[in-house]
């Protein structure tokens, strides 16, 4: 599966005159829309976090979707789209008793947990509410591993299910994150076997749960990594990994099984572009006597491209289509130096030509770029927000 911008995306990006990101919501409901089925029996709970928008938050609401929060704060605002509180989870492990009173205050009964202290704060202050464990993984074959903040072993995991039954909570699930950006099905196919294991410890205990939260993870299609090499996740492969695991897990359940996934980045990565500008193309030469070509773009890790430092994003210069170019270092306009792309292996071919102020699109910048967003870093505001309309919103506009 390959990554290709739409001719929307294109059409956008050209009639942009001034800095902003743009976001095709028609391109996400269609990944929502691919995603499920995909993964037949899979309820989604966006994780906000990845593109915390509300008009894309309303457009996967739309569509069925539930969220995933972190927090009480992304809890009211997942519920300003509409969603019953039933269709929100408290996804983060990481809470406080003040986060977890106001979470039970908004409506929300189900909660992430890996330890026993949680879940004693939770049957104290969200009493009778149901509890998924999460299942620690290493997070091998991801460009972000997410290991150790989060995730507890399987004996734990199991530990922690009986106390909170004991408490009288209902253990009800569990939940894996096999790292963000998972290049493997080997990470999958490891995940489903802890899940496994878990599974049938649980039911020697007589403990029924009645999910399993796949998480997050999967992969955005349009991205090259720190050497400039296009990343080319096996999407497909990843999906057989998943469903045959979807499909072992019920049969060693026996009872009702469902299944939750938590997407970010792959629903909308690919569908957000920032339209920036050339600040300056500039040569010169370092300590070492290298003479270094320097694009200093008028975004950069503070006000959208958080992800730098492990990604090189697709650059398209819509102005200069032929003509000589030169290797550079690719960077944002702030004078933090962290403001670089990665570029260890590989420079990044920039016409020669390219001025002051000319047009740069930059591309799978949907995912982690106005959450991570700084407040004006060195005066550098965050970006306009474009909404391109989805399906829905076109048809109404037509009639
Ligand atoms: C961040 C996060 C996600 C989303 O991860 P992606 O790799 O963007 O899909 C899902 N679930 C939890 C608990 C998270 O923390």
């Amino acid at each position: 599966m390959s990554f290709r911008v739409s001719s929307r995306m294109r059409a956008a990006l050209a009639a942009a005159s001034e800095d902003q990101i743009i976001f095709d919501l028609a391109g996400i409901e269609r990944a929502y829309d691919s995603l499920v089925s995909e993964l037949p029996g899979i309820s989604i709970r966006f994780a906000m976090k990845a593109c915390p928008v509300d008009e894309v938050l309303a457009s996967l609401a739309r569509r069925g979707a539930g969220f995933d929060a972190a927090s009480p704060g992304e809890i009211v605002q997942a519920l300003g789209t509409g969603v019953p509180a039933g269709l929100v989870h408290y996804g983060n492990t990481v809470k406080s008793d003040r986060n977890i009173v106001d979470a039970y205050q908004l409506g929300v009964r189900d909660f992430a947990t890996d330890s026993i202290a949680d879940v004693t704060a939770i049957a104290t202050y969200a009493p009778g509410s149901r509890v998924f464990c999460r299942l620690a993984t290493t997070g091998a074959g991801a460009v972000w591993g997410l290991s150790r903040k989060a995730g507890c072993s399987g004996t734990d995991a199991v530990r922690v299910l009986a106390a909170a039954e004991e408490k009288g909570l209902t253990p009800s699930g569990l939940s894996v994150h096999v790292g963000s950006q998972q290049m493997t099905t080997a990470a999958w196919q490891d995940a489903f076997n802890r899940l496994t294991g878990v599974l049938i410890a649980l039911s020697r205990l007589d403990i029924r749960i009645d999910h399993i939260n796949l998480g997050g993870g999967l992969p955005a299609l349009g991205y090259r990594d720190r050497a400039g090499h296009a990343l080319n996740p096996p999407l497909d492969a990843i999906f057989a990994t998943i469903r045959n695991g979807m499909c072992r897990l019920r049969e060693i359940a026996g009872t009702p099984l469902d299944f939750i996934m938590e997407p970010g980045r792959h629903l909308v990565a690919d569908h957000g572009a920032i339209r920036a500008h050339v600040s300056r193309l500039s040569s010169r030469r370092q300590l070492t006597g290298d003479r270094e070509h320097w694009l200093y773009l008028s975004c950069g890790k503070f006000n959208g491209l958080y992800e730098i430092d492990q990604l090189q994003y697709r650059l398209a210069f819509p102005t200069h289509h032929d003509g000589h170019t030169v290797p550079a270092i690719v960077a944002g306009p702030t004078c933090d130096s962290d403001d670089t792309f990665g570029h260890e292996h590989n420079l990044v071919e920039v016409p020669e030509a390219v001025a002051s102020g000319d047009p740069v699109w930059i591309l799978s910048c949907g995912a982690y770029s106005t959450s991570y967003t700084t407040q004006g870093f060195n005066g550098f505001a965050p970006l306009p927000v474009t909404l391109l309309p989805s399906e829905q919103m076109a048809h109404v506009d037509a009639c």
